[in-house]
């Protein structure tokens, strides 16, 4: 079974993602978690986000993969906390647009979805092309959606600073705008996603939506 789940950032996708994966024992595929990865790469490499060849070069070769719990591993070191450094969510969604980082991820994205399925079991993947371009032909697909301000503040929430809300909602609109812009897979809602909206439902009650639309759509 395939699960696609898109959505804004921060609007709840990793948090649904993973614990409905968890639920239906599939495997949980974190398609950000790829672009970061590549992004912190080249950052460390010293290339410029704005080289679309030399990004996408590094993307086709670099050794990307997952530990059991669906945290990156790159060249087989854990990816995290690194990925998500002030650094990398600055440049991610410009390393993001190019077409030639996008072929080579979405690539392996379905590779790993793949795997799963011919073990027996699946994946629920989010991102933001997850809908509409990774797996067009997933059994379920949901639009996670949250306010600016609901994002901004439950993201200052988890680390402990609800002061710094007005700037990462500036820095959440700057990334949305971005990843709604550009020419290659751009965020948006596709007609046959469910639209779950996070600002009034709890992370409990959204995934028991999520999971009472799953199983009425399980294969076989
Ligand atoms: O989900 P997360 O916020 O970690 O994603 C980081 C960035 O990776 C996004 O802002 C976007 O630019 C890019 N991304 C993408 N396509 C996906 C997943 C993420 O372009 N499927």
């Amino acid at each position: 079974m395939i699960i696609a789940i898109d959505g804004p950032a921060a609007s709840g996708k990793s948090t649904l993602a993973r614990a409905l994966a968890r639920r239906l024992g599939l495997t949980f595929l974190d398609t950000g978690a790829m672009y970061r990865a590549v992004t912190l790469a080249a950052l460390e490499r010293n290339l410029s986000p704005a080289e679309g060849a030399e990004c996408a070069a590094l993307a086709a070769t670099l050794r990307l993969g997952f530990d059991p719990e669906g945290r990156v591993l790159i060249e087989g070191e854990a990816g995290e906390p690194a990925i998500r450094s002030g650094e990398v969510t600055r440049h991610v969604s410009e390393v993001a647009a190019h077409s030639g980082v996008r072929r080579a991820l979405v690539e392996a994205q379905r590779a790993v979805a793949a795997a799963a399925v011919e073990a027996g079991g699946g994946v629920v993947a989010e991102g933001r092309d997850t809908t509409s371009v990774v797996f067009p032909e997933a059994d379920l697909k949901v639009f996670l959606l949250a306010s600016p301000a609901v994002r901004a503040m439950r993201r200052a929430a988890e680390e402990g600073r609800p002061e710094l809300a007005p700037a990462y909602e500036a820095d959440l609109a700057r990334r949305d705008a971005h990843d709604s812009q550009r020419a290659d897979s751009p965020l948006l809602e596709v007609d046959d996603a469910v639209r779950l909206d996070t600002d009034t439902l709890s992370p409990e009650a959204v995934l028991d939506r999520a999971a009472a639309l799953a199983a009425a759509r399980r294969p076989g």
